[in-house]
């Protein structure tokens, strides 16, 4: 089975009105009729601005992170429901971000992708190793263990959920794994969805992330596992982005 390919702009803390227009125009006016799905993520005071640029484009929205909650004394969170009133299609959660500089544990990243799914929106949940656990050979446990965390969601079925490898090594540091050691990880990741539901695990889109560029982007997107991308430093230059998506097919 080969999947669309799924191509996610996280765009971290970084933008501005001024630059988000700009960007997006560029993106807008090069993206045409892509051959895969498109989306970005972006920080959440600018949900609205990017909602009104991006409707029936093919151009998704996404959101970086989503509360557990539904609602109430949680300040400075957003509720799943929250995100769906400005069109929010996917939410970033676990990124090695959060999980490094906010605490976030297996289990509340298991929560908020409970969340997302009970509102519909899709959860590109992210998984990966940093580099101590690599150097130790505990890379397959650890990403094994991320992704065991999220497989068995309350009353929600794997095949909506996107995951994404992001060896933490390779996070906004320059270093790429190379196809093979990622296509090595995403193999794991895929038996082990296939072992959690066999009927599933083909169609799970499972994306690379971890300083994809314009120029490496086209070999990893060809490996057999990886099923799209999720971009950080180059889904901030539309001409950079834009290779991506046009190495996508
Ligand atoms: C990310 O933050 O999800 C990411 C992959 O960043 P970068 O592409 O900058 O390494």
């Amino acid at each position: 089975m080969t999947n669309r390919k799924l191509i996610a702009g996280n765009w971290k803390m970084n933008g501005s009105l001024a630059a988000n227009e700009a960007l997006l125009d560029a993106l807008l006016q090069g993206v045409g009729a892509p051959n895969c799905d498109v989306a970005v993520c972006v920080p959440a005071p600018y949900l609205a601005q990017v909602q009104a640029k991006v409707a029936g484009t093919p151009i998704a929205l996404g959101a970086q992170d989503v509360s557990a909650q539904p609602q109430g004394a949680f300040t400075g969170e957003q509720s799943a429901a929250m995100l769906n009133e400005f069109g929010v299609r996917y939410a970033i959660v676990g990124h090695s971000e959060r999980r490094q500089y906010h605490g976030e544990s297996d289990e509340a990243v298991a929560a908020k992708t409970a969340a997302a799914l009970a509102r519909g929106i899709t959860p590109i949940v992210c998984v990966g190793e940093t580099l101590a656990e690599r150097e130790a050979g505990r890379t397959e446990e650890v990403v094994k263990r991320q992704l065991a965390a999220v497989i068995h969601v309350n009353g929600h079925c794997i095949s909506e959920i996107v995951v994404a490898y992001e060896p933490v090594w390779a996070i906004g540091t320059g270093k790429t794994a190379s196809p093979e050691q990622a296509q090595g990880v995403h193999a794991v990741l895929r038996a082990q969805l296939h072992h959690a539901a066999s009927e599933h695990a083909a169609g799970i889109r499972i994306l690379y992330g971890g300083s994809m560029n314009a120029a490496n982007a086209a070999e990893l997107l060809s490996q057999p596992d990886i099923d799209g991308g999720l971009i950080g430093g180059a889904s901030l230059k539309a001409p950079d982005f834009l290779q991506i998506i046009a190495a996508a097919r």
